[in-house]
């Protein structure tokens, strides 16, 4: 264990050190292969935000808000709060900038997020999302796209088999308040079965009674009313034509008439990816619609819909694949002894660089016999050294050494190595 420096990392934000960073680089290009493949454009965003954009958006009642921002007041005494999440920001940039102004949007954005929860795994207080936000459609049949678009993702990352879609509706407003009077009623005749926490959100938040994963009152919560039965004819229209789509397309999913999102801002679809082979922190993926949120934040009637994907909870999942696996850093690394074999070996490096497209080339720096030098080609995970003594550097040769398998060292001109390794990259 390395000695502890003086002043150390603010517990639950980690740092992504290089060993990981190629898992992170691969999972972030299926992300935006397939993002493409959707049509869907990057924003990119402030991480600071003021305070009142929050409050105003997450809901004053809500975990977040109540327990977990990172609020400070800045120089100007300003209260500004490290981003929670990335929709709120999203939406005050499309407002101040008129994107919404009878326009369609399909935008994404990946980044860090703060929270200030108990750190555990999977539960950080600085973690990354990709979050995709879409625009201007009522649904449902951008709410399907956007569950097809993360179905496809898991595919690709070969971990569909291990998610399961859960489903629900929440309504409108209207329908909501209606309910709400019908769930604080029932609650009302089992107050004894209420945990603390909920009998504070009877008064607060009752929907988010739904959510408690407390044992004890697993039963009672089954029998609640269900929100399903409180709905109008348009809400549920919008949900059997999404389920209708998934159904078609192949889509499994299970409704879950419990799953009512922590945020408040949620109206109609929402959903969540859920696995069990990440213990407790088993969401990986979590959206809705969010129309109403427009018109909270001072814009026009207009629509919503988006999710947000954790990606360390998705980094953890890929990493149980046996066959997904980064690729290595390094294809060829290049090992010179000697004044004038240094200077060839920096021409040969960048003759490479300038002929193979993609070839990874590390060239040795700093001296060295080598014996020391081939440990550290072999350290690199690299497919081939590139072997130039003082020798070869006069005749302007180089020696190819295969260092993953048994295959001869071979000796060539530039030229060659060029041919050669160019042909292994396409192979
Ligand atoms: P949870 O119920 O696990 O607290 P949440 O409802 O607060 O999740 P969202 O606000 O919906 O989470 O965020 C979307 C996704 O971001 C989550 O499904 C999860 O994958 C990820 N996420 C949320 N909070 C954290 C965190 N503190 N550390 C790591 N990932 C997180
Ligand atoms: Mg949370």
């Amino acid at each position: 264990m390395a000695k502890q420096p003086l002043i150390q990392a603010i517990r639950g934000m980690h740092d992504i050190l290089p060993e990981t960073s190629p898992l992170w680089h691969k999972v972030e290009g299926i992300i935006k292969s397939v993002l493409d493949s959707y049509g869907y454009q990057e924003i990119r965003l402030p991480v600071v935000e003021k305070t009142e954009l929050f409050k105003r958006s997450i809901g004053e009642v809500t975990d977040i808000v109540e327990k977990e921002m990172y609020t400070f007041d800045d120089r100007n005494g300003d209260s500004l709060t490290l981003r929670p999440e990335g929709t709120a920001g999203c939406l005050r940039a499309c407002l101040e900038h008129g994107l919404l102004h009878n326009q369609v949007h399909r935008l994404w954005y990946m980044g860090p997020m703060f929270r200030h929860e108990r750190p555990q795994k999977g539960r950080y207080r600085q973690f990354y999302q990709l979050g995709i936000e879409t625009y201007g459609m009522a649904g449902p049949d951008i709410d399907a796209e956007i569950i097809l678009l993360s179905h496809r993702l898991w595919k690709k990352l070969g971990i569909l088999p291990d998610l399961e879609l859960q489903l629900n509706t929440l309504g409108t407003l209207a329908e909501r308040l209606l309910y709400r009077e019908k769930l604080v009623a029932y609650f009302n005749q089992h107050l004894d079965e209420l945990d603390e926490d909920s009998l504070r959100r009877l008064e607060t938040n009752p929907l988010r009674i739904l959510d408690s994963k407390n044992p004890a009152m697993q039963s009672m919560l089954k029998n609640a009313p269900a929100l399903m039965d409180s709905l109008g004819e348009d809400s549920l229209n919008h949900f059997n034509t999404l389920t209708g789509l998934l159904d078609e397309l192949g889509v499994a999913y299970v409704i879950n008439p419990r799953l009512v999102r922590g945020l408040d801002y949620y109206g109609k679809t929402v959903f969540e990816w859920v696995t069990d082979k990440l213990g407790a922190q088993g969401t990986i993926c979590a959206g809705g619609r969010y129309d109403g949120l427009i018109e909270q934040l001072g814009g026009k009637n207009n629509y919503a819909i988006g999710f947000a994907l954790g990606m360390e909870r998705l980094l953890a999942l890929v990493e149980q694949q046996e066959d997904f696996r980064p690729d290595a850093g390094v294809d060829v690394y290049v090992i010179n002894v000697g004044e004038n074999a240094a200077r060839f070996a920096m021409k040969v490096s960048e003759t490479l660089r300038d002929e193979v497209p993609g070839l990874k080339v590390v060239l040795h720096c700093g001296g060295g016999s080598f014996k020391s030098q081939f440990k550290k080609a072999d350290k690199s995970g690299a497919e081939f050294g590139v072997i130039i003594g003082e020798d070869e550097a006069e005749h302007k040769l180089v020696s190819l050494k295969p260092l993953r398998s048994d295959d001869e060292q071979k000796n060539m001109s530039l030229e060659q190595l060029t041919t050669t390794l160019r042909q292994w990259k396409q192979s």
